[in-house]
């Protein structure tokens, strides 16, 4: 997609965004400043919601996975960071093209990784309303990773979910 097309598309949508001049390995940077999807991103960490333009739309597209689980909120720790991965291999977060999932929001109130999804279960029975959101995420076949506590160590706390790059 050409990034006059995702910015394009990313407004007539409605989304809030402010495009950022340049952003180091990503492709159409841009600030997001409103909902994505009707579901509000947010952190407590201060950091900006800086992305992929690409990003931002997957995730605008997918807002009605979350709403059909009642999700109104999303607690991200981080977006686009410029990091590699342990095998030293720059990270999709560098692209702008990541995001991780700390914490939503739905009707029976927070659920945060940390406590509540379930290990070990997967898409089975015995999970919690974030394996529920996860396997659907997982079954729109937008994201290239979806990584949950049940993928290692490093993601007790987080779920990771990253677009492909190109
Ligand atoms: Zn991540």
């Amino acid at each position: 997609m050409a990034p006059e097309a995702c910015l394009a598309e990313l407004s007539a949508r409605g989304v809030s965004y402010r495009r950022l001049e340049e952003l180091r390995g990503v492709e159409v940077p841009l600030e997001v400043t409103g909902k994505l999807g009707g579901v509000e991103f947010w952190t407590d960490g201060g950091r900006r919601l800086e992305m992929d333009c690409r990003l931002a739309l997957a995730l605008d597209r997918l807002g009605f996975v979350f709403r059909r689980h009642g999700v109104t909120r999303v607690r991200y720790s981080g977006a686009y960071v410029y990091k590699r991965t342990a095998s030293g291999r720059l990270s999709h977060h560098a692209h702008g093209l990541a995001i991780d999932v700390h914490a939503v929001t739905l009707g029976s109130g927070a659920e945060e990784v940390t406590d509540d999804y379930v290990r070990g279960v997967g898409c089975g029975a015995g999970g919690s309303p974030l394996n529920a959101l996860t396997c659907d995420l997982s079954a729109t076949a937008v994201f290239d990773e979806l990584l949950t506590p049940d993928y290692d160590g490093a993601h007790y706390d987080h779920v990771h979910l990253s677009i492909p790059r190109r």
